[in-house]
């Protein structure tokens, strides 16, 4: 069995979407998601340029040789573009694996672990009473955890707040736009929120929030052992983990759930962070981090660990990869939880899929590989638009982290 061909789809149906469609000499293909959010094209290149020439005409079947062929093969190792791109090709070869024994993805993994996905959505409000408005809409469909961000008193536009009515959708124009961020406002208001939660909602509902790497280490530990008494499910990149050793001072200071990676693209990224035992959940998904035969190498380390995955799942991944890790979320011991934020009817109808959500939790789908599919006619009405994610200020003018 040979691959024959190996194309790029890229199609923006809302947002950019980057596709690899591989197919064989026997007619069978597989489809991998290789976006990366606001660098699209430069997977895009890495991959048509690069990657996809050597594909020709080796076996689909090896997908382990063809993972260390690019990986350990490269002089040039790791990156978020290189990481995107070997995802891509090993979520394609898996979904060709998976067609080829008539088997859905899980089936090859080892069987299912659990009934159903457990998933969060986001409930993002502009001020504490609109945030609470939304998490009762997703209680009453069903979700048992609820991603919740609000807008914070003087500050212009908060991280997780969309503008106006529309969904939250970060990359939102065509060069960076510019925000600005008072950490001290953030901290002083922020812990109110997850108290009208409980208040609200009782001690039921799992709740999540995503700092998103705006916080240094110390004012992350006054936040974690702040909201303490409003038992968060997870506390999300508090600080950024470049510095892996960071979260050994939040870690001193609170019982706060941890959790982090979604930047992440290695095992090496989260090594000292699993190892030492510093976050409760490790993010890395599909999609970033090598696809299915990398992400699971680091969800077996984190096992060993009592780590637990929860991996990203915003709309900046393809359904592809959202098929792609529900099946992986299905049968990976170590779950703790999936992201989910809805793709919209337009992007659905781009990637005809076999998951589906039922009162709080998802399931893949019994079609035989990872269930999702690209209907590349829909795709070609939807040219690419660049679109680039904001950057943060500080009030004074200094550059922060977005
Ligand atoms: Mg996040």
């Amino acid at each position: 069995m040979k691959i024959t061909e190996a194309k790029v789809i890229v199609c923006s149906p809302g947002r950019n979407f980057v596709t690899l469609k591989i197919v064989t000499d026997e007619g069978v293909y597989g489809i991998g998601d290789a976006t990366l959010n606001g660098r699209e094209k430069s997977v895009v290149s890495f991959l048509e340029d690069y990657l996809c020439p050597s594909l020709i005409g080796r076996d689909p079947q090896r997908i382990e040789d063809i993972w260390q062929f690019f990986y350990r093969g490269a002089y040039w190792r790791r990156g978020p573009v290189g990481m995107t791109a070997i995802a891509a090709i090993d979520t394609a070869l898996w979904d060709i694996k998976a067609k080829l024994a008539n088997m859905p993805l899980y089936q090859l993994l080892g069987g299912r672990s659990r009934d159903g996905v457990m998933v969060y959505t986001h409930a993002n409000g502009h001020d504490i009473e609109s945030t609470l408005e939304q998490v009762g809409k997703y209680v009453e469909k069903g979700y048992k955890a609820v991603r919740v961000q609000c807008g914070i008193p003087g500050i212009a536009s908060t991280y997780g707040v969309p503008k106006g009515n529309k969904a939250y959708e970060p990359a939102d124009s065509d060069l960076p736009s510019e925000t600005s961020w008072s950490t001290e406002k953030y901290l002083n208001h922020i812990p109110q929120l997850f108290q009208e939660v409980r208040k609200q909602f009782g001690d039921d509902l799992h709740i999540l929030h995503d700092v998103h790497h705006r916080l240094t280490p110390i004012e992350a530990a006054r936040l974690g052992k702040e909201v303490e008494p409003y038992h968060l499910f997870w506390l999300e990149d508090c600080v950024p983990a470049e510095n892996q050793e960071a979260f050994k001072l939040i870690r001193q200071h609170t019982t706060t759930p941890l959790a982090v990676g979604e930047v992440f693209n290695s095992i090496h990224d989260c090594r000292e962070l699993i190892q030492n035992q510093l976050i409760d959940y490790i993010r890395t998904t599909v999609v970033h981090a090598g696809g299915i035969t990398h992400l699971r190498r680091i969800a077996d380390f984190a096992a060993l660990y009592n780590v637990r995955t929860g991996s990203h799942g915003a709309t900046d991944l393809s359904p592809v990869c959202m098929g792609a890790a529900l099946h992986f979320d299905y049968w990976v011991p170590n779950f703790g939880i999936q992201e989910h934020m809805a793709h919209s009817e337009q992007m659905l109808e781009v990637f005809p899929h076999a998951y589906r959500f039922n009162d709080g939790y998802f399931t893949p789908g019994e079609l035989p590989g990872h269930g999702v599919d690209i209907n590349e006619e829909l795709a070609a009405k939807y040219p690419y638009k660049r679109a680039c994610l904001p950057v943060a200020r500080l009030e004074d003018g200094t550059l922060w982290n977005w």
